[in-house]
């Protein structure tokens, strides 16, 4: 089945942009995933075509209108009915592995591009929109976030990715960083590659590797080394695993 991203921008020239090459161009080429970049502006009701108005209570920048944005939902879902939409916005939930997992598995995405301040709050609650953070930063834009959600979707969905082992054992999936990779040359400026994945013995390496994992995680990571170790405590005592929110 087809993934089917619906992008609603006041940029769609930006679409498919970096998706369009490597494995997700080919992916988008061969009906993988299809992309819909929708313009929101086609939206507006005046006949300036205004997609923005002022603040309320004031202050600086504009936001955008929530008529505008709904009329552009509802389009999106009249042509995807039961799609998950979901909003690109700092003030949203930050993006994990999880929540890209269960998109990929289901039957595409709608993503709310913001600019400017970003979203009149309206949209969210009146639409079901789900809001999404992409890091603790601030872009210009919604789209550069839409391009990592999908990306990550996208790699996901089937036949994308050449080995499907290889999307097992990275970083998040099983709640860890993934170990340190090396490739030959052996020796560069001085440096080896640790001797144990030289060895050839696959019991040593993968212990070696579950090893630099975990203490990569806990030292680089200690938000996730806690969320990981809370998750095995709580599976070892048998008591029905919390997902936790924050
Ligand atoms: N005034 C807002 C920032 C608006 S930035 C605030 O302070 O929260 C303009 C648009 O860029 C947003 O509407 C959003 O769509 C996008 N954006 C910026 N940073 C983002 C982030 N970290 N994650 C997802 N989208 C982001």
């Amino acid at each position: 089945m087809t993934f089917a991203a619906t992008v609603l921008t006041l940029y769609p020239e930006m679409f498919p942009g970096p998706l369009g090459v490597s494995l997700a161009g080919r992916a988008l080429r061969e009906g993988t995933w299809a992309l819909d970049a929708v313009q929101i502006r086609d939206f507006a009701i005046d006949k300036h075509r205004t997609v923005d108005d002022t603040p309320a209570g004031g202050g600086a920048g504009m936001v955008l209108r929530v008529d505008v944005l709904a009329a552009a939902v509802d389009h999106a879902l009249a042509a995807h009915p039961g799609c998950p939409v979901v909003a690109m916005t700092p003030r949203g939930k930050p993006l994990t592995q999880e929540r890209v997992r269960e998109l990929a598995a289901g039957p595409g995405v709608i993503v709310l591009c913001g600019r400017f301040e970003g979203f009149d709050e309206r949209i969210f609650a009146g639409r079901q929109v789900e809001e999404v953070s992409v890091g603790d930063i601030v872009l210009s834009g919604g789209e550069c976030a839409a391009l990592m959600l999908l990306d990550a979707c996208i790699r996901l969905l089937p036949g994308v990715m050449g080995a499907p082992s290889s999307g097992q054992e990275e970083s998040f999936e099983n709640g860890l960083l993934e170990y340190p990779h090396y490739t030959r040359p052996v020796e560069w400026e001085g440096r080896t590659i640790p001797e144990v994945l030289r060895s050839g013995d696959h019991a040593k390496i993968a212990e070696w590797r579950k090893r630099r994992s975990e203490d990569d995680t806990r030292s680089r990571r200690p938000d996730l080394w806690e969320r990981h170790v809370g998750a095995r405590v709580q599976s070892a005592s048998g008591a029905q695993r919390e997902v936790q929110d924050d």
